[in-house]
């Protein structure tokens, strides 16, 4: 999740939303995130001490990733971020993904994200 940024507006960090995870990996407790940590929701330097061992030992099946600044989102869908440009997204998957998990999305974000 370091890693990402908005394929659009090039934002970074964006907002991480787990709907299924499962523990998969033996990580010791020296790993971090580096500038902000998704599953802790923060910038590392606020955060203090991050607990970051459990971010890296989970492995997020299914989730939502959510643009702040251009207010776009991007699904995971079985363990992969689908991040894609406007001109590349598939509208079927988009909205059964929406079917699938909109009951998981808080309405205010759920609002913003529904297809019209
Ligand atoms: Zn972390
Ligand atoms: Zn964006």
């Amino acid at each position: 999740m370091d890693i990402l940024a908005c394929p659009m507006c090039r934002n970074f960090p964006l907002k991480l939303l787990v709907f299924e995870r499962e523990s998969r990996y033996k990580v010791d407790n020296t790993v971090k995130c580096e500038l902000y940590c998704s599953y802790h929701v923060g910038a590392v330097s606020e955060l203090g001490e991050t607990r970051c061992a459990e971010c890296y030992s989970y492995e997020i099946i299914n989730g939502l990733i959510t643009c702040p600044k251009c207010g776009r989102w991007y699904a995971i869908i079985d363990e992969i971020p689908i991040m894609l440009p406007d001109y590349l997204r598939d509208r079927s998957r988009d909205e059964e993904f929406i079917a699938k998990w909109g009951k998981n999305i808080p309405p205010e974000i759920l609002e913003k994200i529904s297809l019209s």
